[in-house]
């Protein structure tokens, strides 16, 4: 029987990495650098599902400039594929980016395919401009050289759940961040 079957929670067991309130702190201080960035714009921010959706909805509502959002998601390759580097769209886009000031929001860049794939597959639709906010940033297991333009946080190699982030579909309601031990 497993814990969730049993109705055990050892979720309050899993060390914290950043709480809802260090989290919530960095998250308005990135939307003011990013009103400031596109003041006088009316960017498209574009939601990797599903892990960035809790960021995302947080971040629009500490923004002072208007937006317009969209989501776009991709397949997450296993790890025998995973240095090939081949990500697949599951969900496109509903509109054109063509002309627009184009912000990805991702929750998470760890080996840095997804995103490099990204960027060049949006960036090929003849964006305005193209840049990626991300939450969290593990730089240590680049796969590819990929530069976020805004990071919340640089966080070591450990597997992190809570705050939109998953394991087998569980835990993206938590607040917090926390580490998920084997
Ligand atoms: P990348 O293409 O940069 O290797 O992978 C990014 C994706 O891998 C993220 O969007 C996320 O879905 C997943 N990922 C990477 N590291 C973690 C982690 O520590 N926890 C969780 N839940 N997902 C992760």
């Amino acid at each position: 029987m497993t814990d969730h079957e049993a109705g055990r929670n050892k979720v309050d067991d899993y060390e914290v990495l950043l709480s809802s309130e260090q989290i919530e702190k960095r998250v308005k201080e990135i939307a003011e650098v990013i009103s400031d960035d596109y003041r006088g714009k009316r960017p498209l921010l574009i939601g990797v599902l599903k892990g960035a959706v809790i960021f995302l909805s947080d971040l629009i509502r500490f923004l002072t400039i208007p937006v317009e959002i969209d989501f776009i998601a991709v397949s997450s390759y296993g790890n025998a594929t995973a240095s090939s580097g081949v990500v697949r769209i599951l969900k496109d886009l509903e509109q054109s980016i063509q002309g627009k000031d184009v912000l990805i929001v991702e929750d998470i860049v760890d080996t840095g395919l997804t995103l490099n794939y990204l960027v060049e597959n949006l960036g090929s639709r003849h964006p305005n401009s193209l840049r990626v906010v991300t939450l969290l940033d593990k730089p240590d297991r680049r796969k590819v050289k990929f530069e976020p333009d805004y990071c919340g946080f640089n966080i070591p190699d450990r597997f992190v759940i809570g705050y939109g982030l998953d394991y087998g579909e569980d835990y993206r309601q938590l607040s917090d961040l926390r580490v998920l031990d084997e």
